[in-house]
C-alpha cells in the first residue's frame, strides 16, 4: 500500500471487529483492507481502537473500549497484566487458549506444510494452569524508597516492582521478596543499567517441583558481594527450604543475565528434581525445562509415539541435558544423544549416572554434522527423535534422516511454523505424518509445543 492509500491515521479512533489472533497474541482487525494488530482484544469482539503506529503494510492499535465482548473473555487475575510483557493470553479463558493453540498448529501445518487429513489432537493442558514456572530471573534496581524487583514493562527496560507472579511457583516469589527485603535492610544497591553502576543485578530462584528444593542465585555487577555473611545468614533463617545459595558475577554491560564466574556461597552446588522416575541435577546455569509437570506430559507422548522395543537403537537430536534421551533409554536398547552446548552434555552425562542408566552415549556437536558422521560410521537408528530450537532442523540433518530411513521419526517442536516446514521435507523424502499432539507448556502465553510422529512409507 502506498502512503496516500493507507486508510487509517495515527492517533485516530476507529470502530472495528476483531477476526483472529496472531502468534504473538494480538487480535487482527481489518479497516478497508488494512491490517491492524491490537493486543488484549479477542476474535469476535467489536471495539474502538486508537491507531498508535502506522507501517506500510500494517499498523498497531490500542483497544480503547469494548462494544461487544467475546464469550471466551476472562478477567485477568494478575494485577500487572496490562503492563507486564510476560503473558499474552490471560484475558482468554483457559479452555479457549487450548483450542486456540490447537487451531494455530492445525492452520500452520496446512498452510506451510500442506499437511491435512491427519489428527491434530486437542491441546493437552494443565489442570491448574497457574504457578507452573520453576525458575524466576528477576531484575533488580534502586529507586527512591529502596529496591524494586520485578519484570520489564512490555518492550522496555523499565522494571515493574512486583510482589508475585501468578505463573511462578510461590516458593520462587517468596525468594524474590525475601531477598529484596534483606538486601534493602543491608542497603545493597540495585543495578543501574544505563550508568552500569550498582551491585545486585538479578535474583534467580530455582525450584524442584517434586523435591521442593530451592536454589537462590545472586547475580552482581561487582566481584564483591557486600554484607555477604549477613545476607547468607538471613536467607538461611528466613527461607529454610533453600538448599543452595550461589553467587554469579556479571561485570559486562549486557542484557545477558549471567556472567562467567559462579561460586557456591553456601550449601549444595545442585538441587534436584524428578520428571517421572528420572532424577535431574540442576546447577545455577543448567538448562532445565521450566514447566516440569507438562514436560512429563510432552515426553511421555514422545515416548508413546516412538513405540520402542527393547531392540531399538534411538538417536535423540538436540538432546539438551538428556531429558528425552533418558526417558527413551528406559525402553530402548541404546540411545545416542547429541547437543551443541558442552555444559548441557556434561549435565546429560551426570544425569545418566545419577539414574544408573548405561545404555546412552552423549556427544557434543551440531546435530547436522554429528549424525551424518555417525551414519558414515555405520550407526543406524530405528527411531530418531528431534527437539530443535525455534528455527527448526537443519536441512543437512533432515537429509541424513531421509538417507538413514529410521522406521519412525518423533518431532518435538516449540515452533509450529518450522515444524510444518520440516514435516514437508520429511514427507517429500518418504515419510508420512501420522498424528500431532499439541501440549501446553506455557499457559497464558502464546507459546505452543507439539509432538508429531512420522512413519516411513511402505
Ligand atoms: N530436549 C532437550 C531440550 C531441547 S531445546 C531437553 O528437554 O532438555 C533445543 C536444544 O538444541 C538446546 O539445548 C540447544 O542448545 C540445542 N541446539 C541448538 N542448535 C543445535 C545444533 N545445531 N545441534 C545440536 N544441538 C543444538
Amino acid at each position: 500500500m502506498n502512503k496516500q492509500s493507507i486508510p487509517v491515521q495515527k492517533n485516530q479512533q476507529y470502530e472495528v471487529v476483531f477476526e483472529d489472533l496472531t502468534h504473538e497474541g494480538a487480535a487482527v482487525a481489518k479497516i478497508n483492507g488494512y491490517t491492524l494488530f491490537v493486543p488484549k482484544a479477542l476474535p469476535g469482539e467489536r471495539g474502538i481502537v486508537k491507531v498508535i503506529k502506522v507501517n506500510k503494510g500494517y499498523g498497531f492499535g490500542r483497544l480503547m473500549e469494548r462494544i461487544e465482548t467475546s464469550e471466551h473473555r476472562a478477567e485477568p487475575p494478575c494485577p500487572v497484566y496490562q503492563q507486564c510483557g510476560g503473558c499474552q493470553l490471560q484475558h482468554l479463558n483457559y479452555d479457549a487458549q487450548l483450542l486456540q493453540k490447537q487451531k494455530m498448529v492445525k492452520d500452520v501445518l496446512e498452510r506451510i506444510g500442506k499437511i491435512t487429513k491427519i489428527p491434530i489432537h486437542p491441546t493437552l493442558g494443565m489442570n491448574d494452569p497457574w504457578r507452573y514456572r520453576n525458575k524466576a530471573q528477576v531484575p533488580v534496581a534502586t529507586r527512591e524508597g529502596g529496591l524494586v524487583a520485578g519484570f520489564y514493562q512490555e518492550r522496555t527496560h523499565h522494571i515493574i516492582d512486583m510482589d508475585e507472579c501468578l505463573i511462578q511457583q510461590e516458593a520462587n516469589d517468596r525468594v524474590v521478596q525475601v531477598v529484596k527485603d534483606i538486601a534493602n535492610q543491608l542497603q545493597i544497591s540495585g543495578y543501574d543499567e544505563k550508568a552500569h553502576k550498582g551491585t545486585l543485578r538479578h535474583v534467580v530462584a530455582r525450584y524442584g517441583l517434586v523435591t521442593k528444593e530451592v536454589m537462590v542465585v545472586l547475580v552482581t555487577r561487582t566481584a564483591e558481594l557486600p554484607h555477604k555473611e549477613q545476607l547468607i545468614k538471613q536467607i538461611k533463617e528466613r527461607l529454610p527450604e533453600v538448599k543452595s545459595i550461589v553467587h554469579n558475577i556479571n561485570r559486562k554491560k549486557t542484557n545477558v543475565i549471567f556472567g562467567d564466574q559462579t561460586t557456591v556461597l553456601w550449601g549444595e552446588e545442585y538441587i534436584y528434581d524428578f520428571i517421572g522416575d528420572i532424577k535431574f541435577a540442576i546447577s545455577a546455569r543448567s538448562f532445565y525445562q521450566v514447566n516440569p509437570e507438562q514436560t512429563k506430559v510432552l515426553y511421555n507422548k514422545a515416548l508413546e509415539y516412538a513405540e520402542l522395543t527393547s531392540s531399538d537403537i534411538v538417536i535423540d537430536a538436540y538432546c539438551g541435558i538428556g531429558t528425552i534421551s533418558l526417558f527413551l533409554a528406559q525402553k530402548a536398547k541404546h540411545v545416542y544423544g547429541v547437543e551443541i552446548v558442552p555444559q548441557a552434555i556434561d549435565d546429560a552425562k551426570r544425569n545418566a549416572k545419577l539414574n544408573h542408566i548405561n545404555n546412552v552415549d552423549f556427544a557434543v556437536g551440531e546435530a547436522e554434522k554429528v549424525i551424518p558422521w555417525w551414519y558414515a560410521q555405520g550407526i543406524r537408528a530405528d527411531v530418531i527423535v528431534v527437539d530443535p530450537p525455534r528455527k527448526g532442523c537443519d536441512q543437512a540433518l533432515l537429509n541424513t534422516i531421509i538417507q538413514m530411513k529410521p522406521k519412525r521419526v518423533v518431532y518435538v517442536s516449540c515452533n509450529p511454523a518450522t515444524l510444518a516446514r520440516d514435516l514437508r521435507v520429511l514427507e517429500d523424502g518418504g515419510y508420512q505424518t501420522k498424528q500431532v499432539q499439541p501440549v501446553d507448556m506455557f499457559p497464558h502465553t502464546m507459546h505452543v509445543e507439539s509432538v508429531a510422529v512420522l512413519e516411513l512409507k511402505k
